[in-house]
């Protein structure tokens, strides 16, 4: 007789335990945490802009690369060296926005807005990508709050993007400063442009390898550079607001004018030339106030005027204005400000006791929310102390327990969470009862304590 083979498995090569995957250099979650903030600012955008008579508007990330090289300009940092570009699989050639306003620009041209009433009014927020070197509030994914005004030469809309700016942080809590300048039309600034260059040159071994470059590809750029090493030269060099036209100076005189007139806080920069092409006139940033000269080196948004980017786009003549602000420093100093964000407020809290309990607390969660009450719950928790104790976490000004008794009566038990008192009520007039007890509630004064409800042994035993 043959021994039976035993077939035993051979045992599978040990697998490695996958690595858990990274972010993406530069990008970053937003957490739940994170999200009441942005919130808050993003409603700010929303109830400023509906105010101002602004109007929502939406592009796409991806746009045809040639439209930010001719928009934002082939010398700017931006074009450059920063835009995610790359071919996709049907052979065209797209760019992840690193701004908004050139998108908002085709936008406008391809739909044909110069045929409604002008200016066009809107607004966008949205993720924009940049290839830079991350540090502390500068991302590759970092997102902006932004207003165009389009089919407006008059300078008061350069104030009124400046106020709206300004409002917006300073309704967030952030105090702001406007500095500005104008950099002119770009006839007066190809005079300002060969008297910079005439200063700049004889000192040119004084330059960064950046600055050289600059000197010669876009010399406004120069009065941007954050080398320290030429602050004294820049200090020395000539200033453009002497260089401007007569009307170009007007149109300046008249938008600091209207700030006056509505308390927004400017201080003029004569180097500020901000980092793309389109601008022309009024160039603005906003800087935190509580920030000393040195720190701010990072503004927290920025705009100005771009009256010459529609016909670089292929549109018609088109005078315009805008601003980006940027939502991540924002945020970043809305947390500061508000420290730890205050715990989910409830009207009603919703316990339950048991599989029937929790039945019926479920449909009564809906029933009170329909009603227009705040409500919790913890419906995943079977112990009543668990669920007590986050009810008074939640601030629950009352809360109702449903057991299985509760259930085969039609009753639920209300508890006043102040008072520590405790009654039965009718299940099927849970809203009436709840309504009722709010509106006749004196302000709660929440001791975060939490007395032992008198639920009985039986079911408080069957769900701990
Ligand atoms: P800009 O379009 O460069 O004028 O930027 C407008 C605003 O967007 C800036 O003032 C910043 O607040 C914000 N911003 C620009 N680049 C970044 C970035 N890489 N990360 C986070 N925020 C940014």
């Amino acid at each position: 007789m043959n021994t039976p083979k035993t077939n035993k498995p051979t045992p599978a090569p040990a697998k490695k335990a996958p690595q858990p995957l990274g972010l993406v250099r530069g990008m970053r979650d937003i957490l739940q945490t994170d999200w009441p903030y942005w919130r808050q600012a993003f409603d700010k955008a929303q109830e400023l802009c509906d105010a101002y008579g602004l109007d929502r508007i939406e592009t796409p990330v991806l746009e045809e690369t040639p439209l930010f090289v001719r928009g934002v300009g082939k010398q700017t940092d931006i074009v450059e060296k920063e835009m995610y570009t790359f071919e996709t699989a049907g052979g065209e050639h797209v760019t992840m926005r690193p701004e908004n306003t050139v998108g908002i620009c085709r936008s406008y041209i391809h739909h044909g807005m110069f045929n409604q009433p002008q200016p066009v009014k809107m607004w966008y927020w949205g993720p924009m990508f940049r290839h830079e070197r991350p540090q502390s509030g500068r991302y590759r994914q970092f997102w902006q709050y932004g207003c165009e005004i389009i089919g407006e030469q008059d300078a008061v809309v350069d104030a009124q993007l400046a106020l709206l700016a300004w409002r917006f942080l300073k309704d967030l809590g952030i105090d702001s400063v406007v500095r500005i300048n104008s950099i002119g039309t770009p006839e007066s600034r190809v005079n300002y442009r060969n008297a910079l260059v005439a200063y700049f040159r004889p000192k040119r071994n004084r330059l960064s390898e950046d600055d050289k470059r600059r000197l010669l590809k876009n010399p406004l750029r120069i009065l941007d550079s954050k080398d320290p090493a030429i602050a004294d030269l820049k200090a020395e060099a000539p200033q453009i607001v002497d260089w401007l036209d007569e009307p170009s100076k007007n149109h300046f005189m008249r938008v600091l004018e209207y700030l006056d007139e509505v308390g927004v806080p400017y201080q003029l920069d004569p180097f500020l030339v901000r980092g793309l092409d389109y601008y022309t006139q009024t160039v603005f940033e906003l800087y935190d106030t509580s920030e000393t000269e040195e720190s701010a080196q990072s503004a927290l948004g920025g705009g100005g005027r771009y009256d010459g980017l529609m016909e670089l786009l292929g549109g018609r003549p088109t005078p315009a204005a805008g601003f980006a602000i940027g939502v991540d420093r924002v945020v970043s100093k809305l947390k500061n400000i508000q420290g730890g964000l205050p715990p989910k407020k409830v009207d009603v809290f919703v316990a339950q006791l048991g599989e029937a309990g929790r039945k019926k607390a479920l449909a009564m969660f809906e029933e009170l929310r329909m009603a227009g009450l705040k409500v919790g719950e913890s419906f995943a928790k079977g112990a009543i102390k668990a669920q007590m104790d986050i009810a008074n976490r939640m601030g629950a000004r009352y809360t109702l327990i449903v057991g299985q008794k509760e259930v085969l009566d039609g009753t639920a038990i209300i508890r006043d969470m102040d008072a520590g008192t405790q009654e039965i009520v009718d299940a099927r007039k849970i809203v009436q009862v709840v309504q009722k007890k709010m509106a006749q509630a004196l302000p709660l004064v929440n001791t975060g304590t939490w007395a032992q409800p008198e639920v009985p042994p039986e079911q408080g035993a069957q769900n701990s």
